[in-house]
C-alpha cells in the first residue's frame, strides 16, 4: 500500500525525528530511528570501553 500522503499526526510521533510513527516500528517511524534510540540507552546501560568511538573522527592510522 503506498503512503506517500501526508498523514496528520493521528498517533505517537517519532521519539528521535518527530515524524509519525508507525505500527511496524513503533514507537519509531523507522528501523533507522529506532536504532538509534537503541543505541542511545545502550550506551548508557552497557558503559562499553572501547578506545574508538561512534563520534571520534581521529584515526592515527589516516594520519601522515
Ligand atoms: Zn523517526
Amino acid at each position: 500500500m503506498p503512503e506517500d500522503n501526508p498523514i496528520p499526526s493521528r498517533g505517537p510521533a517519532c521519539l528521535i525525528c518527530g515524524k509519525p510513527a508507525v505500527t511496524e516500528h513503533r514507537p519509531f517511524c523507522s528501523k533507522r530511528c529506532r536504532d538509534i534510540d537503541l543505541g542511545r540507552w545502550l550506551r548508557g546501560v552497557y558503559r562499553v570501553e572501547t578506545d574508538e568511538g561512534p563520534e571520534d573522527d581521529q584515526d592515527p592510522a589516516q594520519a601522515g
